[in-house]
């Protein structure tokens, strides 16, 4: 992509409406506009990278087979009365809108209850489970507090899956698969170091559930972390008790900061109960559908990316993640080679791997976007490289500089 038909700019100063350094960063590169408090938009550059994001999960979750559908924002009344959880004295971040007739409709803010209600529909017999469909959509939540930027909006994107398996066996057997998967996603789009698999609270079908907890001190949640074992315990259920049934040692815990960025749930009938969602065995008797849950905030992932790594100088994008890998930086000249090399580099390299400046600015403007903006390979076109046969390449993270012929690039 040409910069010169971005039509966003970078801005020197931060909104000061915003305390949180994911939005501030994010706002000043241009990758999201704010609404309103905890809403915001994804310009073309934050587009990316969600995009990219999503791309690793949708991989993930394909491969220990999910299938992706998409299921509406709308939500029926009478569906979430099965569960008793329309009422908003017991669900208190409800959205809720009215039709013309005055019917009122709920804007999502989870998914069990309409893939309970769509599921049942198609399953009738143990040959149709498992089953593991899935999906990316927005999700409307009344939050009280939103001062974390993009890590809590009022307003997210987010991936969930849902298992649908014949009994706990079988879905012990999914959620081991879907940790893993979700280590691997966390992994690809560079968190994966400081990514702690944490014991939390489980409801009443299993001991726990597991969060997928990112240090940072732009989180919300306290946890007990064993950075040997990686494995780290939620304050909500921290206790001696449970140190010790993990064999863990009390005194190897650390406390620290952290944002969840993901979480995997056992449902078990939960959900199937009130829908009474059965299906009948190889004897023909009927069964509850044991369920699960799997989610990821993908906004909230994308700022925790932008908290973990991005630098004084602005954002630090892993490769996977990032808009463009490469910010091809044209130094404005007189001299005609200097254009000329850089759109042949830019042609070489594709207009999908490359954020091209060829705007009219000074060096030392496009240095400091090229910096904010947080591509991972800078390539720097200048007069004086040009003189020397070389071009100038510049890791973004390390701040490496290496000088290197056309051929070599
Ligand atoms: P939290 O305790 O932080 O509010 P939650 O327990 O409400 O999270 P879930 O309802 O399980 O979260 O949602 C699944 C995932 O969606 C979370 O792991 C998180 O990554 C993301 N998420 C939840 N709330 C928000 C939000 N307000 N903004 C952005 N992402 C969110
Ligand atoms: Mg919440």
């Amino acid at each position: 992509m040409r910069q010169s038909q971005l039509f966003t700019k970078t801005r020197r100063e931060a909104p000061s409406d915003e305390t949180a350094k994911n939005a501030e960063l994010l706002i000043r590169g241009g990758f999201i506009h704010k609404e309103m408090a905890g809403v915001y938009s994804y310009l073309p550059l934050g587009l990316r990278v969600m995009e990219k994001i999503e791309n690793i999960i949708r991989e993930e979750m394909n491969i220990i087979g999910g299938i992706e559908m998409k299921t509406s924002i709308f939500q029926n009344k009478e569906i979430w009365e099965k569960t008793n959880r329309w009422d908003d004295s017991i669900v208190d971040n409800w959205f809720k809108t009215k039709l013309k007739n005055g019917a009122e409709v709920g804007l999502s803010f989870t998914n069990e209850e309409a893939y309970s209600n769509i599921l049942k529909q198609y399953i009738n017999s143990y040959k149709d489970l498992p089953v593991y469909p899935y999906d990316f959509k927005e999700i409307f939540r009344n939050e009280a507090r939103s001062k974390s930027g993009i890590m809590r909006g009022r307003e997210f994107y987010w991936k969930a899956l849902y298992s649908f398996s014949k009994d706990q066996e079988e879905h012990d057997i999914f959620y081991e698969k879907a940790k893993i998967a979700y280590q691997n996603i966390f992994e690809r789009v560079g968190v994966g170091s400081s990514t702690y698999v944490t014991f939390s609270s489980g409801g009443t079908f299993s001991k726990f559930s597991h969060e997928f907890q990112t240090l940072t001190d732009a989180g919300e949640d306290t946890i007990y972390v064993d950075e040997n074992k990686k494995i780290a315990i939620n304050k909500e259920v921290f206790s001696d008790e449970i140190i010790e049934s993990l064999g863990l040692n009390k005194k190897e815990l650390v406390e620290k900061r952290a944002v969840e960025v993901g979480n995997i749930f056992t449902l078990g009938t939960k959900f199937s109960e009130p829908f009474n969602l059965k299906y009948k065995n190889e004897k023909g008797e009927e069964k509850m559908v044991f369920m699960g849950s799997y989610g990821i905030g993908l906004g909230r992932l994308m700022g925790t990316i932008v908290e973990l790594l991005a630098d004084d100088r602005g954002i630090v994008w892993p490769e996977a993640v990032a808009p463009f890998k490469y910010h091809l930086v044209e130094i404005p000249s007189v001299k005609p080679e200097v254009k000329e090399t850089a759109e042949k580099i830019y042609k070489k390299l594709g207009e999908n791997d490359v954020l091209y400046d060829d705007r009219d600015l000074r060096a030392g403007e496009k240095f400091a976007d090229a910096d904010l903006l947080g591509m991972p390979t800078q390539i720097i076109v200048s007069e004086k490289n040009i003189a020397l046969g070389k071009l100038e390449i510049k890791n973004r993270l390390t701040g490496e500089v290496k000088m290197i012929s056309e051929d070599e690039l």
